[in-house]
Parts: C-alpha cells; structure tokens; sequence
C-alpha cells in the first residue's frame, strides 16, 4: 500500500527519511519535476527504481544533495568551476557531472565513473535528504512518458512505491539542466541556460551523450507534430481527413480541434507542458500540433522535451 503525505511538517518528512534509510521508495517533490527516490548509498534499494520505473539499465540517475559539502563526498577531482557554479546556481534546477567516488554505487550511474548531483530547492526535498542521505531519484514517472508535475501524474504511473508526498504542482515543470563538468558540456538543457552557465561551454543538446537522452522521452501517447503557425489550419485540416482526432497546442491561434491549448509565456509553457501532454492523451487524441518557439533561453528546454516527444525512436 502506498502511503500518501500531503503537505507534510517535520514530523512526516522524518518518517519518509526513515524509509529511505531503511531501503523503501519515496516520491518526493522538487521544483524542477517529482522524484522518485531512494538512497543513493543502498544498491538493492537503487534497483527497485529501474523496475518500478521499467527504466533501461543503462540509464544513470540523479544523486540529490542538500548540503554542498557533500559534493566532496560523492565527486572526486572537483574542479574550481563547480564549487563556482553550485554556489551560483544551488539549491536550482543545475545538475552537475562529475568523476565519482568510490562510495557511489555503480547501480546508480550505470556502470559509468562520473556521477550527476544536484540540490534541489524545494523545502520538503531538502528537509528529507537532511534527515535521510543523498537520495537518487529520477523523475517518478514510467519510462518514456511526461515527467509528472502533479500528485495526479505519480498516481496515474507508478504502481509499489511506499511513500509519496504532495508538494503540490511543481514550480518550474522542466527536468534540470544537465552540465557535464568534465567535458564543459551541456547535455540536457533546462531552466538554466548555457548564457547564464557562462563562456565557454557549447550547446550539445543534440549530442546524445546523456545515456538517458538518447531514448524516446516525454512522450504521450499521442503522435506530436511541430510546425510553423502557418502551417497550423493545413496540418489539422489534413489530419481530420484522414479520421484522427487532433489536438493543438499553440501561442494564440484558436481553431475547431477536439482539444485547444493556449501555452501562455514561455515560462507558463514550461510548467504545463507535461500536465497538457497527459490531458491529450486523457481525451484519446490520436495527433497533437504544436507550434514551435524560437530555441532561446527556456524556450531551447522547452522546444529539446516536444522534439525529444516527436521522436520514432
Ligand atoms: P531523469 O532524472 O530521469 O530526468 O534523468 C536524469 C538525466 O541525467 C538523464 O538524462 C541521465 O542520462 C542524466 N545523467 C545521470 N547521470 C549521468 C552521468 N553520470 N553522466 C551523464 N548523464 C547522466
Ligand atoms: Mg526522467
């Protein structure tokens, strides 16, 4: 049975970090997306998160942190630029590839010798890694589908989890940026920008060297087409011959489709987009048009998730 915390005080936290220290799973909420963690020390507690999650062996998670000082404890040769950039940007949607220690078990990254770490800003998140560990989570979510930014979306998905806290919608509805600092390299954008990362480190969201960006992701189950805006009346128009039922996700442009979203700014865009992509497939959409945005600032996160969705592969 899976116990659900809403809006838990010291009290609940410090029960949800005893069954992390005792090996149990717990979906807790960040501001970037939910997570579905487990101590990132215990190797038979990782591994329940591929399975609850069907998630591919070879896909490496996230070790969360809410003192940075533990940098030191799970990373060896940390650079200057790191403890630079998690001054800046910790507790925030930064996470950061660095050579890992001896004590991060290798179910955690995969087999791979570098080690993702980030600290959330989120209260309840903070408040259950202090009283627990380092907890590694990857979004609580079955493989492949959105990210869940909402109680709902964990309930809709994830079957034998022992704990999950409602924290809420969560603030920012994008996963973090991932920096690999060994390579200066971005390789998954999100709320921070490379501009705000600073000189020197290339745009690569096209390189799948993330092991787990290579992978159909963020995907309902509807069909997701990008276009222009004036090519929006023809594409639905051509669709709805052919029988399906079409969705339209778009800046302003109002038409006559079974489902009509309205994305808002780009910051509104962000947060509900995966709460938009579950609501299509809620309503059996069989193809969702969406009108792309210029691949700046989060606009470059947002537009990496819909085309990561579009995907055959
Ligand atoms: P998730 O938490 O499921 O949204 O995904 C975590 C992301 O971090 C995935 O894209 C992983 O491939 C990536 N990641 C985690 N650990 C590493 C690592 N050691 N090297 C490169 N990418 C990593
Ligand atoms: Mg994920």
């Amino acid at each position: 049975m899976t116990k659900i915390l809403k809006n838990p005080g010291a009290k609940e936290i410090k029960s949800a970090a005893k069954a992390i220290l005792s090996g149990k799973l717990v979906v807790f909420p960040t501001e970037t997306v939910y997570g579905l963690g487990a101590s990132a020390l215990n190797p038979g507690a990782v591994r329940k998160i591929y399975k609850v999650k069907g998630r591919p062996a070879d896909n490496p998670m996230i070790v969360h942190i809410a003192k940075r000082s533990d940098l030191f404890v799970l990373a060896r040769n940390v650079p200057e630029r790191a403890i630079d950039l998690a001054k800046r940007f910790w507790p925030g949607p930064l996470t950061m590839v660095l050579k890992k220690s001896e004590l991060v078990p290798k179910e955690v990254t995969a087999g791979l010798d570098t080690v993702a770490i980030r600290m959330p800003a989120n209260r309840i998140a903070l408040e259950l890694i202090r009283q627990s560990c380092p907890i590694a989570a990857p979004s609580a979510n079955r493989s492949g589908k959105p990210s869940p930014t909402a109680l709902e979306h964990v309930l809709e998905d994830l079957k034998d989890v022992d704990i999950i806290i409602d924290g809420g919608k969560s603030k920012i509805g994008l996963e973090s940026t991932v920096l690999d600092v060994t390579k200066n390299k971005v390789l998954r954008p999100g709320k921070i920008t490379p501009q705000q990362l600073k000189a020197g480190i290339q745009k690569s969201s096209r390189v799948a060297k993330s092991p787990g960006m290579k992978y159909r992701h963020y995907a309902p189950k509807a069909k997701i087409v990008i276009t222009r805006k004036s090519d929006i009346k023809n594409l639905i128009e051509k669709y709805k011959k052919q029988g399906k039922r079409v969705g339209l996700m778009s800046k302003n442009y109002k038409y006559n489709t079974d489902t009509n979203i309205i994305v808002g700014n780009e910051k509104q865009f962000a947060k509900n987009l995966y709460t938009n992509l579950r609501k299509f497939d809620r309503k059996n959409i069989d193809i969702v048009i969406v009108e792309g945005i210029a691949e700046k600032g989060l606009g470059l996160a947002i537009m990496n998730r819909l085309k990561k969705a579009s995907s055959k592969s």
